[in-house]
């Protein structure tokens, strides 16, 4: 393959382009880090320059001068993600939407948004409103919109509204195909599905709408326990209190608190804690929950004072493992849905089997109207083999593993080829251009 660069940059005339080799470079890459083995296969992948559009209409543009030469063309937004999702495994065009940040409307529930949007400025916009974003990651300050639903699930907020391929937690978006003849096309309803989770695979989204939430001010606490499973026991009862307003319900066992610098004077040693986000209407029967628990408050945050400094959510869902990492890097993790069980049996079961070589670390979330433990566990890790025989050990239990040490996304939370998305991605983009060698549906085809 030898492509013109020149006819290409005389194409997209006037749109910016990065050449400079480091900056590629540190465009090319996400946080794959986390995965010992992702960083085996992924390290040395890198695009040949980087693309910054201002618009839909330079993003038109930019597919079409890729789709003339058969450039491939690789979506980014923060660059955040854990999978090597951003990653181009075949060089070409890295598509950096991040200039594309407008709030083009809100109204009472509903935010219509350029995909390259940070989530907070987002949230600040709707809560001038009152209004909130209904859930977000906890790289919620520097994540951007259209990155959160090409390659994120769900975070802060998934306690109550579920994850974002619920229906309903995303209502349309408009995406740029890479046809001879690049257009848009508008996806609303369930159609909003054949791009959701893709992995930029099948389409270039340049706009979303997406559901708010009533904005709460939000008071942040930390509960301390004795014992693990009285503490995960609390998080599963607090995630059933209906009447208890909350955004946020995370459990981590010791040692894992010991990880957390900035908290570590407010937790003492040798505790499991709960961090959890409570509405402030909400304060006075959380409060008599924790007393009924035997648990104790050590860090309380009002919703006014949680504005300044450390952000409680920024130690939680996959902040836990960072700040684990950067004590050990040696750490890995693992995702984990426990089935719904109030007893937290098999849950209980796993903190016993591993005991020191896996932390504890639980994301309660709402799964079709039942609240249940997703689990990041910290993995002391020591080598593939072993990493494999965790998972499979959880998945013949009965336990699911969305596996985060790979790039493909079907052998990540999927699990099965999505023949909505392959089928978009047939029509979109008939030549394979957008984020190859990430959909396995698509490559299997292309041998077949
Ligand atoms: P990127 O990493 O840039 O992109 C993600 C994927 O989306 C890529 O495949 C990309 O090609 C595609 N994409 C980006 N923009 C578009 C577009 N406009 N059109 C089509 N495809 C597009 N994730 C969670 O879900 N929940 C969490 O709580 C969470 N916590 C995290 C904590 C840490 C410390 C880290 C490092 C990661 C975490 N993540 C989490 C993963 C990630 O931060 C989020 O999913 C985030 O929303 C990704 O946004 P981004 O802008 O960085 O996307």
């Amino acid at each position: 393959r030898s492509i013109d660069w020149k006819r290409f940059s005389d194409a997209i005339a006037g749109i910016e382009i990065i050449r400079d080799a480091t900056q590629v470079a540190k465009l090319s890459k996400d946080y794959y880090t986390y995965s010992p083995l992702l960083v085996e296969q992924l390290s040395d992948k890198v695009g040949d320059l980087v693309v910054r559009p201002t618009s839909e209409a330079e993003v038109l543009k930019v597919a079409k001068a890729c789709v003339q030469q058969r450039i491939p063309l690789t979506v980014r937004g923060a660059g955040t993600g854990n999978y090597g999702q951003c990653i181009p495994l075949q060089g070409g065009v890295i598509l950096d939407l991040t200039k594309m940040q407008a709030v083009k409307w809100i109204q009472p529930g509903i935010a219509c948004v350029e995909p390259g949007v940070k989530l907070a400025a987002l949230d600040k916009q709707a809560r001038e409103t009152g209004w909130e974003i209904r859930m977000a990651p906890s790289t919620y300050r520097t994540a951007t919109i259209g990155g959160f639903i090409g390659g994120g699930s769900g975070g802060i907020g998934s306690i109550t509204y579920g994850q974002l391929r619920d229906r309903g937690n995303l209502l349309a978006v408009r995406v740029v195909t890479m046809e001879d003849e690049p257009r848009v096309i508008e996806l609303r309803g369930d159609d909003v599905q054949k791009v959701n989770h893709a992995y930029g695979t099948n389409g270039i989204i340049t706009e979303l709408e997406i559901p708010l939430a009533p904005a709460y001010p939000w008071a942040e606490l930390i509960v301390v326990f004795d014992d693990f499973m009285t503490t995960a026991t609390f998080g599963q009862a607090l995630g059933d209190a209906d009447g208890i307003i909350k955004k946020l319900v995370t459990i981590c066992a010791d040692p894992i608190p010991g990880y957390f610098a900035a908290l570590r004077s407010a937790i003492p040693p040798g505790s499991h804690v709960a961090l959890v986000m409570v509405a402030e209407q909400s304060l006075e029967p959380f409060k008599a929950m924790v007393k009924e628990w035997s648990g104790s408050i050590c860090y309380e945050k009002s919703a006014q004072a949680a504005k300044k400094g450390t952000m409680l959510l920024e130690y939680t869902w996959n902040h836990t493992t960072l700040h684990a990492r950067t004590v050990d890097p040696n750490l890995t993790y693992l995702q984990t849905l426990f089935p719904y069980d109030p007893e937290l049996k098999l849950l209980e079961h796993m903190y016993q089997h591993f005991g020191d070589e896996l932390m504890m670390h639980l994301e309660f979330i709402r799964v079709a109207g039942c609240v249940l433990p997703a689990a990041l566990q910290l993995v002391r890790y020591s080598t593939p083999d072993r990493l494999h025989e965790i998972i499979r050990y959880h998945e013949e239990k009965g336990a699911f593993i969305a596996n985060p040490h790979t790039y493909i996304l079907e052998d990540g939370g999927r699990k099965t080829v999505d023949p909505v998305q392959l089928a978009f991605k047939e029509a979109m983009d008939p030549y394979g251009l957008l984020n190859p060698g990430k959909m396995k549906a698509w490559e299997m085809r292309d041998r077949s």
